[in-house]
């Protein structure tokens, strides 16, 4: 598999005509913009694959498949620390991406680095994937992105991809003794730039990386795929 790149545009740019130019721009990449933009992206041809930032009983999967989105983040910490939702809402929602048949891109990440943090990412795994066989599970790009390294504009700094790869090594050993997974694609998320991308995305254990602030500068954006291609 060839690595993968992840855009979470959250709720940017601040027009259509923007986020048409940076869709056109972000070619190889899976591109999870606002809703408000889903349609009339989908129309563009541009070899971007369309991702949806969330999902819910009250915005219909069936829809986002009419719309041509094929990925869908769940568990990103801005819905589980911002907006409360707890491990058991983005297990419903996981159940929901998959009972569209769409892919699910599920974040897990500790709040922070302190004593008990390798406790909170093995409890935070089994209550998402609680329920699940492995059939399903194995379909997930499972996205390990620490909230202390989330936010390059708000001054975060990215975690080590040595630090990066002992928390995978935790939620792995989590999905092998309690879900029998044996192989599953993780990404690493995190203030990921043109700077650092190649030292997370040489790694065989990651297999690509999901950018927030970074996606929305097409010319660093275009840097971060070229290193993708290129790893
Ligand atoms: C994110 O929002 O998921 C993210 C990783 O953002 P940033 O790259 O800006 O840290």
């Amino acid at each position: 598999m060839s690595k993968v790149v992840i855009a979470n545009w959250k709720m940017n740019p601040q027009t259509l005509a923007e986020a048409e130019d940076l869709f056109q721009a972000s070619s190889g990449a899976i591109v999870c913009p606002p809703f408000i933009y889903l349609e009339e992206l989908s129309k563009i041809r541009s070899g971007v694959i369309l991702g949806s930032q969330d999902i819910s009983p009250e915005f219909s999967g069936e829809i986002l498949r009419r719309l041509g989105v094929k990925y869908v983040i769940i568990g990103h910490s801005d819905r589980r620390w911002g907006l409360g939702e707890s491990d058991e809402v983005v297990n419903q929602k996981l159940k929901l991406v998959l009972k569209h048949e769409l892919a699910p891109v599920v974040c897990l990440g500790e709040k922070s680095r302190d004593r008990d943090f390798e406790k909170f990412l093995q409890s935070q795994t089994v209550a998402t994937f609680a329920g699940l066989p492995v059939d399903e599970i194995q379909k997930c790009l499972i996205v390990y992105e620490p909230v202390w390294a989330i936010s390059t504009s708000l001054g975060a700094q990215p975690d080590t991809p040595e630090s990066a790869l002992e928390s995978i090594k935790i939620i792995k050993e989590v999905l092998s003794s309690n879900f029998y997974i044996l192989n599953s694609n993780f990404l690493y998320g995190g203030s990921v730039t043109s700077a650092n991308a190649k030292d997370f995305l040489s790694l065989d254990e990651i297999s690509g990386v999901l950018v927030g602030q970074a996606s929305l500068d097409r010319e660093e954006f275009k840097k971060i795929l070229g290193i993708a291609k290129n790893v």
